[in-house]
């Protein structure tokens, strides 16, 4: 059997329209595939659930993945039902005998109806189906005290198994399944039969498709859900989880199960298989460094960020129009080709074959193809007006220009020789279908908009902007436009990290300022924790008195205080608060600046999702001299003039006007000592840091 790709599963509803806003009871769908896990979508109804289920299922085998589809309703009825009710028993011919009978809309449908009329047809007395939620009677359905009858047994083999599983004999209640049997099997049926040939039904059908339709029970094996998420949202997230984690052998011999009748329920028996907790994205120790090194090169800490963030934003599909910026979680492939068809590329006409030297002469078809029309067809020996991004008509494969041309009494006069194909673009000669036209990580930009919408696509697979937290500590910051006392200073880091955040492409969010306070901080770090992604804080980063940024995520266990050879640099606490990792930046402006640009932002951008970025720069002649320290890494306030690299007139990293005044940085490598005027140096543009 060849291994799923895809996992998503599904919390079913007999009930009407849940409304827009998303809440409980209602249909939810949760996708976890190899590559990684999408949020949940709530789908409103099971009109919605429905189209939302049959594109999916369009895009994943579009894709070529195998999908296993799971829906936590019976998938059928204890032994004896199908063959009483529809005359046979197998039981997808019951989902059909379903399918035909059950009328279903946003706001009404037939199911209490239509288990009355069963209970009546069966002649054995009030049941099997009981309990009506609607205010009328209904004919053959028993209330809940009403006398009862039911010639099956009470409950499936895998029910009597699942403890708290209900029957599938109670039509309403909360979490009866019964309706949502009746309004689920006509929806699978209705997918089976568009995707005919392609979806095998467990466990009744052998699993050879691409895709397979799986009942499951969240509530075996999902546990509860964290606070804040609707319970029906983390139930199927977490199974989709849990089955896609499962190695493809332990999956399959899951699936080995004999239930001709009345189906099973997936995972029953192998509960403790399935509840794998789910990995923490990030180890307290991520960002410890190598023991014993005093001085931590800068390419040594950029490798291990590199080696152990992974992305913590979840996926969701996005439009094209608010795709511009967003990070790709999955590769995308053309659905269309570009061009579509072969057309022409002038203004001009256009006829089969190549053309000799000399004169041609040829009769013209009346009409013309411009661009937009369907391709017509032109007869042998006959040539047709084209306008550019025309499809060629049937007939034509070679345009000439209309400046080359002369035209007379209905013929085209022109001297040769033009070659075939002349002046014509091929089918997919820019992308075929099922090119690659968006890597994953890839933040999306304009150009990229453009290629999208030319093959067709209209949504996009993408991560959830990265919210970064942003605190200033310090008990001498004050917010700009506020009154300072002496002694104050304005808080001049957080709207430059805000800043720099946004223009990375993340969601900025301010957490404001804090004092040297180690109680303050802590609530306020534990607030951030359940808010952002990732915190971004200023000051209080080495290891004085006052330093409770670091002294926090020591105490937490989970800080590595880098001591990096970089100039200009003070010591950074990295660590992780309740999971969310923190960068404690240095207090300095100058020193958070361009930790942020060498450090955070590459990292920001794996934890968005995005790949590893490398800020190009180019070499350039200093206009300056210096000496360094040899051993240390050094970045410059530069920029360029008259094609040379001028750097700032001081090197203090209090002075905030240099980084206004720079355009970019002067990179000097760890051995450089000397620098005179004319050597090459590396300049890092601004913009090659995202700016
Ligand atoms: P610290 O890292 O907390 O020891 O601070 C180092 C230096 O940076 C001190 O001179 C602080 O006053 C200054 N500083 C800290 N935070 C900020 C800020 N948000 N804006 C401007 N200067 C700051
Ligand atoms: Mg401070």
């Amino acid at each position: 059997m060849r291994p799923f790709d895809s996992f998503v599963m599904i919390d079913w509803s007999g009930g009407n329209d849940t409304g827009p806003k998303p809440r409980k009871d209602a249909i939810w769908a949760a996708v976890h595939r190899t590559t990684g896990a999408e949020s949940p979508v709530y789908l409103r109804n099971r009109q919605v659930a429905e189209t939302w289920l049959a594109e999916f299922l369009e895009r994943e085998l579009a894709a070529g993945r195998r999908v296993l589809a799971g829906f936590d309703f019976p998938f059928g009825y204890p032994a004896g039902f199908a063959e009483a009710v529809c005359g046979c028993s197998d039981p997808l011919a019951l989902w059909d005998w379903f399918e035909a009978r059950i009328k279903d809309a946003p706001h009404a449908n037939n199911r209490f109806d239509l288990a009355g009329e069963i209970n009546m047809g069966l002649g054995s007395g009030p049941g099997p189906f009981w309990m009506n939620a609607l205010q009328r009677d209904v004919a053959g359905l028993p209330r809940r005290k009403d006398d009862y009858n039911n010639p099956f047994a009470e409950r499936r083999a895998a029910e009597l198994q699942a403890k708290g599983a209900f029957t599938c004999w109670q039509m309403a209640g909360a979490g009866a399944v019964g309706s949502q049997v009746f309004m689920g099997l006509p929806v699978l049926t209705r997918l089976r039969r568009h995707f005919a040939g392609q979806v095998a039904v467990w466990p009744y059908e052998v699993l050879e498709r691409p895709v397979a339709f799986v009942e499951i029970w969240p509530s075996l094996t999902a546990g509860p859900a964290p606070d804040g998420m609707i319970k029906d949202a983390w139930q199927v997230t977490e199974i989709a989880r849990q089955l896609a984690c499962l190695d493809h052998d332990v999956l399959a011999e899951m699936l080995q199960v004999d239930a001709p009748e009345e189906g099973w329920i997936f995972g029953l028996g192998h509960e403790e298989r399935l509840r794998v907790p789910a990995p923490p994205p990030l180890r307290n120790d991520c960002f410890a460094l190598p023991q014993g090194v005093h001085w931590t090169p800068v390419d040594e800490a950029l490798a291990l960020l590199k080696e152990r963030l992974v992305p913590m934003t979840a996926v969701e599909g996005i439009a094209l129009e608010q795709a511009i910026g967003r990070i790709a979680a999955q590769e995308v492939r053309a659905l269309r080709a570009n061009p579509p068809l072969p057309n022409t590329a002038v203004d001009g006409y256009g006829f089969t074959g190549a053309k000799a030297e000399g004169m041609h002469d040829m009769p013209l078809v009346t009409g013309r193809a411009a661009a937009g029309d369907a391709p017509g067809s032109v007869p042998d020996g006959h040539a047709v007006r084209v306008l550019t991004g025309a499809a060629l008509p049937v007939g034509v494969d070679t345009v000439i220009l209309q400046e080359d041309v002369q035209i007379a009494n209905g013929r085209l006069r022109f001297s040769g020789p033009i070659k075939a194909g002349a002046n014509t673009r091929d089918a997919g000669e820019d992308v075929n279908v099922g090119d690659v036209v968006l890597e994953a990580g890839r933040r999306v930009t304009a150009a990229d908009l453009a290629l999208l919408a030319a093959t067709g696509i209209s949504e996009i697979p993408a991560r959830q902007r990265l919210k970064v937290g942003v605190i200033s500590t310090g008990d001498e910051l004050a917010n700009v436009g506020e009154a300072v006392a002496e002694g104050q200073i304005f808080d001049a880091n957080r709207p430059m990290l805000m800043g720099l955040i946004g223009q990375f492409g993340h969601c900025a969010v301010d957490l404001g300022r804090v004092p040297d306070d180690r109680a303050t901080l802590r609530s306020r770090l534990d607030e951030a924790a359940c808010e952002v992604d990732v915190i971004l804080t200023s000051g209080g980063a080495s290891a004085g008195d006052e330093d409770h940024v670091s002294a926090l995520l020591e105490e937490a266990g989970a800080m590595a205080l880098w001591r990096i050879a970089i100039k200009p640099g003070r010591p950074l606490a990295l660590g992780l608060w309740d999971g969310v990792p923190v960068f404690g930046l240095p207090g300095n402006p100058v020193a958070a600046m361009i930790c942020t640009l060498v450090f955070a932002r590459p990292a920001l951008d794996l934890l968005a999702g995005g790949g590893w970025s490398e800020p190009a720069g180019f070499d350039v002649p200093a206009a300056f001299e210096k000496r360094k320290k040899a051993g240390r890494r050094e970045y410059l306030r530069a920029r360029i003039r008259k094609g040379c690299a001028e750097v700032f007139a001081s090197e203090g990293s209090g002075r905030i006007s240099g980084l206004s005044w720079a355009e970019g940085l002067v990179e000097l490598c760890e051995d450089a000592r000397e620098i005179t005027v004319g050597d090459s140096v590396r300049f890092i543009p601004f913009g090659s840091f995202g700016l």
